[in-house]
């Protein structure tokens, strides 16, 4: 038989072994084999890749796809479109958004699904964000029945601050529940870490010393401090290991949270740590307001331990934090400004050019950390996240060498803008293949993709994420 697809002539990052020139065989779907380059054999279509290298498709396992201004879930299948094409372009063949709903997620999943499904480019997954007695008590049919085994929960919804989000308020109790929920069930916790009984004196502090809020994401950053992260880190990461559960600590964004994350898991807590590209890239020197992000952009000093981090291996995965409001949502200064900003399509180039390029990250650590890690972490590593035969086919071929500009115009997603307009960035996305069809060939969407993206049901291994395994 001969094979679907063969793609030649550049050199792949295989696990355990790094860079090597190798083609890559794809059938139905699957990553059928590694062949010596040039080998001989029968294949239905070859693909040139003459001077690229492959990574594993990248697997962005943090973000938040929604309507409009609405982030709570896509509405219609042109949301998943349009975002699954930004990520497409940013070299992520895979993601899992944060799903919020008051309601049950049994009332609602399939219909979630179904909407996704229909416009999707990329395949995906869904995280549940629980904040109700009812989701709590779903909480082992998502797991089972769902292919869902990730709940997110934010620890800042106290004192009414829920209903910012139009969601109720929880507690450390709360928590504690969910946590021997997810233990129980072979889940994981994704907690949003902010102390918010903390930022609320700091930002009282913040606001008054500077009102108008002169002082963008400096300010910003003031309101709600290192310490305010760190200490609901240790928090949740005590909590997950008294009762078992493994704890995914979403968006560090500062040493103070990453040395809590450390502490704990030399402890023996079972603890994955994800940073965001925005954290790597920009801080409170940032001029204006549009990078309002939570947590905030902190100090360069941050910026660099986390790039640290990221290079000695104690951070295991790059999630975007996408959020694809439009500009329009950072009208009124720092105050009033909504947080959060687009990151799907810069995910790989800012890795490649910030990290390989300049700080001499590796190409298999860019791999682990993009792909590999986070797909085990979640519950996706037997079908994804890695050049081994018998996964997925899901390759992204970059172009080191090239140099470009990110321009706003050139923006795919809804939100029309980006933190790196102006950047010159050394390193870019050429092709993305998902299960061995072009959804991107050339830097060009492939609109026939639209569509044919799969919900993929995952399941943590033993329960337990394995990124550390013991
Ligand atoms: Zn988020």
């Amino acid at each position: 038989m001969p094979y679907d697809l063969v793609i030649r002539g550049a050199e792949a990052i295989l696990p355990d072994i790094g860079q090597v020139a190798c083609d890559i065989a794809v059938a139905d779907g699957k990553i059928a084999a590694i062949l010596a380059p040039d080998a001989d054999c029968a294949a239905e279509a070859r693909f040139d890749a003459r001077g690229l290298v492959i990574l594993p498709g990248a697997i962005d396992v943090h973000l938040h796809l929604g309507h409009g201004k609405d982030i709570a879930r896509p509405r219609v299948p042109e949301d998943a479109a349009r975002e699954t094409a930004a990520a497409a372009m940013g070299g992520i063949t895979c993601f899992v958004p944060y799903l919020m709903a008051t309601e049950p997620f049994e009332d609602m999943f399939d219909e979630v699904c179904q909407v996704t499904a229909a416009g999707a480019r990329i395949d995906f997954g869904y995280h549940f964000i629980i904040s109700t007695e009812a989701q709590l008590a779903g909480v082992p049919g998502y797991a089972s029945a769902h292919g869902v085994p990730s709940f997110k929960i934010f620890m800042n919804n106290r004192g009414g601050e829920g209903a910012r989000l139009g969601l109720p308020d929880i507690d450390d109790g709360f928590l504690l529940r969910l946590c021997e929920a997810a233990a129980a069930n072979g889940g994981m916790v994704c907690p949003h870490p902010e102390t918010i009984e903390l930022a609320w004196i700091t930002r009282k502090r913040a606001q008054a010393a500077d009102p108008n809020g002169t002082g963008g994401l400096a300010t910003w950053n003031a309101s709600r401090p290192p310490f305010v992260e760190a200490d609901a880190v240790q928090r949740a990461a005590y909590i997950g290991q008294v009762t078992g559960a493994p704890i995914y600590i979403v968006h560090t964004s500062s040493a103070e949270a990453l040395d809590a994350a450390l502490r704990h898991r030399r402890a023996g807590a079972r603890i994955v740590v994800e940073t965001c590209p925005h954290y790597l890239t920009h801080d409170i020197l940032t001029p204006g307001d549009v990078a309002k992000i939570n947590p905030p952009l902190r100090a360069p000093s941050d910026r660099e331990a986390l790039w640290q981090g990221l290079l000695s291996g104690e951070i295991d995965t790059v999630g975007t934090d996408h959020v694809h409001r439009d500009i329009s949502s950072k009208a009124g200064g720092i105050w009033a400004a909504s947080p959060g900003c687009p990151g799907l399509e810069t995910l790989l180039p800012v890795l490649l050019s910030e990290g390989h390029h300049k700080r001499g990250l590796s190409l298999s650590r860019i791999a682990a950390v993009s792909a590999t890690n986070p797909a085990r972490a979640m519950g996706l590593g037997h079908v994804k996240g890695a050049i081994v035969p018998g996964l997925d086919a899901d390759l992204t071929l970059v172009d080191l060498k090239a140099e470009w500009v990110m321009d706003r115009a050139d923006v795919v997603s809804s939100a029309g803008y980006s933190i790196y307009e102006g950047w010159k960035f050394h390193g870019r996305v050429e092709h993305s293949f998902v299960r061995g069809r072009a959804v991107l060939r050339d830097r060009t969407l492939q609109d026939e993709a639209v569509g044919t993206g799969r919900y993929v049901r995952r399941r943590l291994q033993g329960g337990q994420s394995n990124v550390h395994p013991d």
